[in-house]
């Protein structure tokens, strides 16, 4: 099996999560059978579409590592891979279905039209358009280019017919051609519409499959009904289904970030990004969710993608970004923390070889606490102020204790004559403090940990402390001290 599919975004705004998840079945599909992956800009909305969307649509490709082997700036012989440079193709295949009478041209106004629309749903009728200018005289045609209007044109749709699409993941799909109504192919301006552009394309470019989302199904039987006409073989389809959010509602931006963009400005590795997106409609056949591009790779088949909707959870997002942080070497998780330490203000660029080495113990003991890699701002804040205070009430309680002015004494003492900090001294000197005080662990811990990093629950003070560093340790202890003792 020759293996040519395609993503083909309109680029009227950046990447969605749905068009991503497309794209991703499309790439998955040809790498997994050695075939083609293609990338066409789907541009004849002349209004919506732009320059800007198209460069943020391929980025979020780039970032995803869905590579391309044809198609806008890589390429190819199937080109130009940008619709709105094959206008003059278009034209020449319109032209073909005018001359044989699959097509004719319409002359029929907004207002006519919309007055048609309106006595159809009056008698219960689906509204589509009637056929009006099927039949034009020759002395109507000339009365209608004399008034200056400006034809579309429009594809005749035969009245009796079925279309039966074997949808290979939807299985069979049936529509009656009675529903549809003559459709424009080509605008008055001369851009194709969608359904016209998509099939000429996708023959000449070879598509084997069409895989997209489901909104498109009912596009199909258009597009089905231009290749009939052509007498071309019809590539295979696979409508993938629609993605719900928690509450089974349609995905909007009231469930979460839309668009790749955001997830990538958020700090989501494009590797879970990847892991998530594969898995809204499509499951491995193992138990392991886990799975590196490749895995999934060697598993994806169209056999596993599910007909029913896929639910968007942005928990399951999270709990997989943080599986990938938590793998994820420290020198690369240190150069995708740093952006959002700089811009927070609290790193200053360019950072000195040493301080990177800091950097990266911070980031160390973080990265089991994080979601997505900007939350290191919030989380890294308390080794960057100057001061901490109790951050809640249950803090605050804590500090109220009786034996915490001793305790935080002892530890000043200890730390102040320590040698070495790192975590095996620091482990011994709490063990110390509360051998020498005769305190449980709680009654040192929790007080130590409350002036250190002014919160009740983080990393393990032993790998705190060595981070922070004596002297910032020692104010602290000192400012919590003169707080519990006034
Ligand atoms: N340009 C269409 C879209 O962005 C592509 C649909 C298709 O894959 O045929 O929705």
């Amino acid at each position: 099996m020759t293996v040519r599919v395609r993503f083909a975004p309109s680029p009227t705004g950046p990447l969605h999560i749905g068009g991503a998840r497309s794209a991703l079945f499309n790439w998955l599909f040809a790498r997994h059978y050695g075939g083609t992956f293609i990338v066409r800009v789907e541009d004849t909305d002349l209004e919506r579409s732009n320059r800007v969307s198209e460069e943020n649509i391929l980025e979020s490709l780039r970032w995803l590592g869905l590579d391309w082997d044809e198609g806008v700036e890589t390429g190819g012989s199937f080109g130009p891979y940008r619709q709105t440079e094959r206008l003059e193709i278009y034209k020449k295949y319109a032209q073909e279905l005018l001359e044989s009478g699959k097509a004719y041209h319409c002359y029929c106004s907004e207002d006519e039209l919309a007055l048609e629309r309106e006595e159809l749903s009056a008698k219960g009728e689906l509204p589509r358009y009637m056929g009006r200018c099927r039949q034009l005289s020759v002395q109507e045609l000339a009365a209608f280019e004399a008034e200056g209007r400006k034809p579309v044109v429009r594809f005749l749709v035969p009245e009796e017919q079925t279309i039966i699409i074997n949808d290979l993941v939807r299985e069979e799909v049936s529509f009656e051609c009675s529903g549809i109504g003559d459709y424009i192919i080509v605008k008055s301006d001369g851009v194709p519409t969608y359904n016209f552009a998509v099939v000429i394309d996708d023959f000449l470019m070879e598509i084997s499959h069409v895989i997209r989302a489901e909104e498109h199904l009912s596009n199909t039987p258009r597009q089905i009904l231009i290749y009939q006409a052509f007498g071309w073989n019809l590539p295979e389809f696979a409508h993938v289904s629609l993605i719900l959010g928690k509450d089974r509602s349609k995905m909007s931006k009231r469930h979460g970030a839309t668009s790749i963009e955001q997830y990538m400005n958020l700090g989501y590795l494009p590797e879970a990004m990847v892991n998530f997106l594969v898995l809204l409609g499509w499951s491995p056949g193992g138990e392991d969710e886990v799975m590196t591009l490749q895995q999934i790779c060697e598993q994806f088949s169209l056999e596993r993608v599910v007909k029913s909707p896929a639910v968007f959870d942005l928990d399951k997002l999270n709990w997989l970004n943080a599986c990938y942080i938590r793998q994820c070497p420290v020198p690369r998780l240190t150069d995708l923390a740093l952006p959002y330490l700089h811009e927070a203000g609290m790193v200053k660029m360019p950072v000195s070889s040493e301080y990177r080495i800091w950097l990266e113990e911070l980031v160390l003991l973080l990265r089991d606490y994080l979601d997505n890699m900007s939350q290191i701002v919030d989380q890294s804040r308390m080794f960057f102020d100057s001061t901490v205070v109790p951050v809640d009430l249950e803090a605050k309680e804590i500090m109220g204790q009786i034996d915490v002015p001793a305790v935080l004494k002892k530890m000043e003492e200890k730390i102040d004559t320590a040698t070495l900090l790192n975590q095996e001294t620091v482990k011994k000197i709490l063990k110390e403090v509360g051998k020498e005080l005769d305190l449980g662990g709680k009654k040192v811990f929790m007080p130590l940990r409350v002036a250190i990093t002014g919160q009740v629950h983080g990393p393990d003070l032993h790998k705190v402390i060595p981070v922070l560093g004596a002297e910032k340790t020692i104010n602290r202890l000192k400012d919590a001290f003169i707080r519990v003792s006034n």
